[in-house]
């Protein structure tokens, strides 16, 4: 395995938190902070931030993302956004099937699967989210599971198109817990999705693939989380929304 093949990459998810007004504020306190980063750097943002973070961090080396979007390219879908809505702002990247979807608003493997075709479409990058529960770990089944939620989530989609996934393995236990899986599981089941990559379309896709490690990653465990050979970022909840925090998950990210 060689993780020079492929992009480390740090992302905040910023979930329901922070007005258009604190979200320019906290772009403003990040820029300075990750502009000598060594691993991209992308803010996932709520829908009404897009717009204001978008403009707070052009000419910087923060992308910007959304948090989901629908599968449809338009229609009767009060409240939702499309994958081309977002495209069309200047959004490049989004998350999709993050648990938080799958626990609260319904969202099963098949409708990930949608909501990637239509990103892919699109032309926008996936984060695409997946992981067990605490009750799935505990009765052994999170390589089955992490394995069907990524196969599943991948349906149809093309190895050339797989350069525009990212996965992010979220165990579900670790989101907003401070429990964080420790580097050795983390390791085991990146290593795992990978393997699943390789069955899928090919090892060469498979070693280019970023696999991001999300679950109370914070500064004082990602160096270790961070130094494991498939471990290729992190997806960062609660410790995105302090600048200074998650400049230093990002400059442990660039050693
Ligand atoms: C997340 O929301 O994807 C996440 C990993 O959250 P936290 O870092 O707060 O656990």
């Amino acid at each position: 395995m060689n993780k020079a093949k492929r992009k480390t990459i740090i992302a905040g998810n910023w979930k329901m938190n922070k007005t258009p007004a604190e979200a320019k504020v906290l772009i403003s306190e990040m820029i300075p902070l990750v502009k000598d980063a060594d691993c991209d750097v992308i803010a996932c943002v709520p829908f009404v931030d897009l717009a204001v973070a978008l403009e707070a961090a052009q000419g910087t080396n923060i992308k910007i993302g959304a948090e989901n979007c629908h599968w449809a390219k338009s229609g009767a879908f009060t409240g939702e956004i499309s994958a081309d809505m977002l495209k069309s702002m200047g959004i490049e990247y989004v998350i999709i099937g993050h648990s938080e979807r799958r626990q609260y608003f319904g969202e099963t493997d098949v409708t990930v699967n949608q909501r990637v075709r239509a990103a892919l479409d699109a032309g926008l990058t996936v984060i695409l989210c997946v992981g067990e529960q605490k009750v799935e770990r505990e009765q052994g089944i999170t390589a089955e599971l992490c394995r069907m939620q990524t196969k599943v989530a991948l349906q149809g989609v093309t190895a050339e198109e797989m350069s525009r996934i990212v996965i992010a393995y979220e165990p579900v236990w670790a989101i907003g817990t401070g429990l964080t899986a420790t580097a050795d599981q983390a390791e085991e089941v990146c290593a795992l999705i990978r393997d699943c990559i390789a069955e899928l379309y090919t090892a060469e896709v498979a070693e280019a693939t970023t696999i991001q490690y999300g679950g109370s990653m914070n500064d004082a465990n990602a160096e270790e989380l961070l130094s494991k050979v498939n471990v290729d970022g992190g997806l960062i909840g609660g410790a995105s929304l302090i600048a200074e925090k998650f400049a230093k998950i990002v400059e442990a990210a660039s050693k």
